[in-house]
């Protein structure tokens, strides 16, 4: 199995075969492109068949040694057997066992067909997040061991990211995570989360500014390669190849959950944000999952519902992009959505590379057919099962409290914006799952609103906000950062 990327000529992808280790530690291909596989491994029917029976971990292991082929059969079954435990997804509800790791909840069943929530937030820091990241943590642990190298982790955070990424590195041997975030501007909740971590290789610093200015300093930062070089500074953002990858196991999981036979088929509703995790919804379907359809579910930021109903990929300039209860969706661009792009558009990197060439000059591309458009690829749209649905404020303090009403249990806002937008595309006869992205606990605010009651918190988080913490305060200052990084990194082997 090789990669390429989404913007490689057919001469620079054979000059540049690319493996799943290669590609592991980093973010970008030189060209700008997205990495993806050559072509999608494919299942087949017998092992799907075979695949009913296995634990999550068993399962992950199939399905990463189609990706990862340059790690021994014999490493990978360990690191996924040490990644999804029941101890590290331990936060599921009560009358859910932590050991299916992505426990199902069906909540209805009727005439209009069947809604099933697919829970994805029981590891540490409660978000999806989590399922892909702790695997991430254990994979360069691995590599980097093997090479005998470290890595420094630089990052950006405004909330859910940022506490997966230190949660599945901290302790790790080898590798540092340096974290910005915005000085007192996330939730108490989630602050505490990120600095009450005591590991050492486990830097916060905490900017006197807003999130952008966060991310402009990473930028900076990444900007200067040689400083990059020097201090082996890398990156875990949604692009990593590694974690689009390792969410497609809990799609078959899902799937498989929810079926009795390979006859059946199941639709999706992903609450989305920067594509990464439908993407890997997509790459399930395109290895043969029965999937009917992937239904895209966005909030008041709604570039990919404007895309999949419209055609038009209009990314929004700061100014249009709205601060919203479900935060994590609150995107202005889908950095993912290129690899989806380029499979729309036939594989042709050259086409890809011109569209999103025109994303930067114009902001965006009209793949609608009509006249002066960029093409009529918008009309192959269906072919992939994609439909979409956006949902607003209003709408996730309803779905919240129906949901809480109906069933018993508290989802969070992200997830409502999810179930908001299944309703609108159920079948008879096609199980919807929905994905929950966070547990409630994480966006207390919200809960409060919508049900006048505190969101539950799983054991163990009871007290978070009154532990110590630990960081730094810092002004937006590129060069201070620097410094910061370079005092902190003599590289430990
Ligand atoms: C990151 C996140 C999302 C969006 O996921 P993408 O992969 O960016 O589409 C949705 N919900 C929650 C809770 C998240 O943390």
């Amino acid at each position: 199995m090789h990669y390429v990327s989404t913007r490689a000529t057919s001469a620079s992808a054979a000059r540049n075969p690319q493996g799943f280790s290669d590609i592991l530690l980093g973010g970008l291909a030189p060209d700008g492109g997205l990495y993806l596989p050559a072509a999608y491994p494919q299942v087949t029917g017998a092992e799907l068949d075979a695949w009913r029976s296995l634990s999550y971990a068993d399962l992950a292991y199939e399905i990463l040694r189609k990706f990862a082929t340059d790690i021994p059969d014999a490493e990978l079954k360990a690191l996924t057997a040490r990644t999804y435990t029941p101890e590290v997804y331990r936060n599921a509800r009560a009358g859910e066992s932590s050991a299916d790791i992505t426990p199902l909840r069906v909540l209805e069943e009727g005439a209009a067909g069947k809604l099933i929530l697919q829970g994805l937030s029981n590891g540490p820091t409660l978000a999806f997040k989590d399922m892909a990241m702790q695997l991430l943590g254990n994979l360069f642990e691995y590599i980097l061991a093997k090479n005998g190298d470290a890595l420094n982790i630089f990052g950006a955070t405004s909330g859910d990211t940022g506490s997966a990424a230190e949660y599945a590195m901290r302790g790790k041997r080898g590798i540092r995570v340096f974290m910005l975030s915005p000085h007192a501007k996330m939730s108490a909740f989630q602050t505490a989360q990120m600095f009450s971590l005591q590991d050492p290789n486990i830097f916060n610093i905490a900017v006197e500014g807003v999130f952008d200015d966060c991310q402009d300093m990473v930028k900076a930062v990444s900007n200067d390669l040689e400083f990059k070089a020097r201090h082996k500074i890398g990156t875990v953002n949604s692009i990593n190849w590694a974690r689009v990858v390792a969410q497609v196991v809990y799609y078959f999981r899902g799937y498989l959950k929810a079926t009795s036979s390979n006859g059946q088929k199941v639709s999706f509703t992903v609450p989305s944000g920067n594509f990464g995790n439908i993407c890997a919804g997509h790459i399930a379907r395109m290895m043969g999952l029965p999937i009917a359809k992937l239904v895209v579910a966005t909030n008041e930021n709604n570039v990919l519902d404007e895309f999949f109903r419209t055609g038009v990929y209009r990314v929004r300039k700061p100014a249009e992009t709205f601060h919203t209860s479900s935060p994590s969706m609150d995107i202005s661009k889908a950095s993912n959505f290129e690899r989806f792009v380029y499979d729309l558009v036939g594989r042709d990197a050259e086409r890809t590379h011109a569209l999103f060439r025109k994303v930067e000059t114009h902001g965006g591309f009209d793949l609608s057919g009509a006249p002066g458009s960029d093409g009529d690829e918008f009309k192959r749209v269906g072919e992939y099962g994609f439909v979409s649905g956006c949902s607003t404020h209003e709408d996730r303090l309803n779905t919240i409290r129906e949901v809480a009403d109906d069933y018993g249990i508290t989802i969070d806002t992200h997830t409502a914006d999810g179930i908001k937008v299944a309703r609108a595309h159920l079948e008879p006869g096609i199980p919807m799952i929905v994905l929950e992205t966070a547990l409630a606990a994480k966006f207390n605010e919200t809960i409060l609103e919508a049900l006048g009651t505190d969101a539950e918190r799983p054991a163990g988080f009871e007290n978070i906000e009154t532990l110590p913490q630990r960081f730094v305060v810092m002004k937006a200052d590129v060069a201070q950062v620097k410094a910061y990084i370079a005092e902190h990194t003599g590289l430990d082997r």
